[in-house]
């Protein structure tokens, strides 16, 4: 499965009003007939914050979403949310999403994995919040951590530690015992950097680094989702 953002503007409203939901699906739907000429949206499925899948080409359809020569490898999800308006995706278009995974799995011959519209391709898609969420391994919302939705690279992987609830950043120098679990994290994880608990221009630029390696917003700063990352996410 491939997971897409709609790219632009997604209005607020409908997290409270299923309706939007639906009519926001059919101009897309409309977009990619009247507009691309396609026979049909180019998603497989859509995720909307209701926990709702609305099935787009469905089971065993080749979609179109993916880019031109990537669309048989994959399918698509598309998460109703955008790069303006509704950014972060509510529980229930995980929850959706991963519904929609595992339909594909148990009916529609699909494997294990789940990826980004931008893995192979050049694109945004799906937008900072929904790909890390997909860097992590999709887990469920809420979940015991019982499940394995991702294609296998979450198994047994160590949890971060709870955020410090401060951001992590230069200048001036930060310092503290949680940048120096990071700055032990990172090294553990092979970064060249000094574990002294502050947080200056050398942690900046190793933090740039990684942040661009792992397809995050790269701004040098510790955040929540740098800090997960830091323990979560896979090795390369
Ligand atoms: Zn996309
Ligand atoms: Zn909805």
């Amino acid at each position: 499965m491939k997971v897409h953002y709609t790219g632009g503007l997604v209005n607020p409203g409908i997290v409270g009003d299923h309706n939007g939901c639906v009519s926001l699906v059919q101009s897309i739907q409309r977009g990619h007939q009247d507009g691309n000429g396609w026979l049909d949206i180019g998603y497989s499925f859509v995720a909307c914050p209701h926990q709702k899948v609305f099935e787009g080409r469905g089971l065993h359809h080749l979609p179109a979403a993916n880019g031109p020569g990537l669309n048989s490898g994959h399918y698509a999800v598309l998460g109703l949310v955008g790069n303006a308006g509704l950014v972060e995706p509510p529980d229930g278009v995980l929850h959706a999403i991963l519904d929609a995974v595992e339909y594909v799995r148990e009916r529609g011959d699909a494997g294990r994995e789940i990826k980004g519209h931008r893995d192979g391709y050049a694109t945004d898609c799906p937008g900072e919040p929904l790909y890390a969420w997909v860097r992590r391994g999709a887990p469920r919302p809420g979940g015991d951590g019982g499940g394995d939705p991702g294609d296998g690279e979450g198994g047994g992987e160590p949890e971060a530690p709870p955020f410090p609830g401060r951001l992590l950043r230069y200048p001036p120098v930060t310092r503290g015992d949680d940048v120096r679990t990071w700055q032990r994290q990172m090294k553990a994880r092979g970064w060249e950097l000094d574990v002294d608990g502050a947080y200056g221009a050398q942690s900046r630029d190793i933090c740039l680094r990684f942040q661009r390696q792992q397809g995050v917003e790269a701004d040098g700063v510790v955040g929540p989702v740098t800090w997960r990352l830091t323990w979560e996410a896979p090795l390369t």
